[in-house]
């Protein structure tokens, strides 16, 4: 039986992956493994320098944009944009679609001036702000958005059209999942560990000229101009998510880069969704042109059957079905590594269950 982890981070690796790193863990380079190897070291070096090519290469980075391997997670980013990029006087804007965005918003209050220049809260989060009714305010130092929210199965399909005003966006679980216009932002973040790698690397896309106006004196682990000029060696990385993470890579250089992934995410997600409306015995509600390729949250008609549904669905190999606490139900997250495969017996086994029922 094959098993396929529905999980939405840490969620599945390529098994292609997994595989590689069984064969290198006991001698990666000269009898060591790479958990036990100087992270300044011209092995790891190297390492460091394919990794972010792959991911310039993938996303087609232009040079005005450098690529940041930093610690902490997003949540670390929720704080150091704040730090880093709101100067006084100024009020930093916020877009909130969902958990994730909401949470940045509070975070940034808890450093400076925010103002929320949209919100769906109100629609439950069921469909996206659209950008042509967001409300920037005159001294904004930056506009934040949350490109998928991974809780509520909503995401922005479009780069938000604004003019003027430094873009910063959370593509913490869609990054390297679809073709994106990277000139566009003044910084994108991800933390590794829904479509990049194993937890305890974040990587930055950083707009060089947007990085000249970090606040002057922050400790240097805040510091974004710190880590551009130690080129993200400023202390010890996570060396083995590194070295997963370009793993993940080569798989995607192999699986024909970011546009062929694209289609398939699309192709995959398409199939669930419509597989899901034409049903009365699931449901997703969210509006249709909001809907997640990455996340897809859906309900039971009947919510007492849903334990008996992520036990059925286990003895099938499909794990980590468990809808996130704060909206229950169920979610299939599909991210790049989920096979069409997983999609196709994960409708089977909802077909059966419902026969069942
Ligand atoms: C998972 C997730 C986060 C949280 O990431 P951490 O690395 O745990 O801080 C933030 N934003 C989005 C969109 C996420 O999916």
């Amino acid at each position: 039986m094959t098993t396929y982890n529905f999980a939405a981070g840490p969620a599945m690796l390529p098994p292609s992956v997994l595989e590689q790193v069984c064969a290198d863990i006991p001698d990666w380079y000269k009898g060591m493994s790479v958990m036990e190897i100087g992270h300044r070291t011209p092995p790891f070096n190297e390492l460091a320098e394919a990794l972010k090519q792959k991911i310039k290469t993938l996303l087609k980075v232009p040079d005005s944009h450098t690529i940041l391997l930093m610690p902490g997670g997003a949540r670390m980013q929720f704080a150091l944009l704040p730090m880093n990029f709101i100067s006084k006087g100024q009020q930093a804007n916020y877009v909130q679609s969902g958990y994730w965005s909401e949470s940045a918003a509070l975070e940034a209050k808890r450093v400076g001036n925010v103002h929320i220049a949209a919100s769906s809260e109100s629609k439950q989060y069921q469909q996206i702000p659209i950008d042509k009714e967001w409300q920037i305010s005159q001294n904004a130092a930056y506009v934040h958005y949350t490109d998928n929210e991974t809780i509520h199965g909503v995401e922005f399909h479009q780069t938000p059209n604004i003019e003027g005003i430094p873009l910063l966006t959370d593509m913490t679980s869609s990054l390297l999942a679809k073709p994106i216009a990277v000139e566009k932002y003044s910084l994108i973040y991800a933390s590794a560990q829904k479509n990049i790698g194993p937890a305890g690397l974040t990587v930055v896309i950083l707009d060089k000229s947007f990085a000249q106006r970090a606040t002057p004196g922050l400790p240097k682990m805040f510091d974004y101009t710190n880590w551009l000029e130690t080129d993200s060696m400023y202390n010890t990385p996570a060396t083995f998510s590194w070295y997963v993470a370009n793993l993940v890579m080569d798989w995607l250089i192999k699986e024909g880069g970011v546009e062929a992934i694209y289609r398939k995410n699309q192709k995959k997600s398409e199939k669930l969704y419509q597989f899901i409306d034409e049903s009365d015995f699931y449901q997703n509600t969210i509006e249709a042109s909001s809907r997640s390729r990455m996340n897809i949250p859906f309900l039971l008609a009947d919510s007492t059957l849903e334990e008996r549904f992520l036990e059925k669905a286990e003895e099938q190999g499909l794990m980590q079905l468990k809808g996130h606490r704060l909206v229950g139900g169920l979610r299939a997250s599909l991210y790049n590594a989920m096979p069409e495969s997983g999609v196709d017996a994960l409708i089977k086994f909802m077909k059966d269950f419902q026969r069942q029922a």
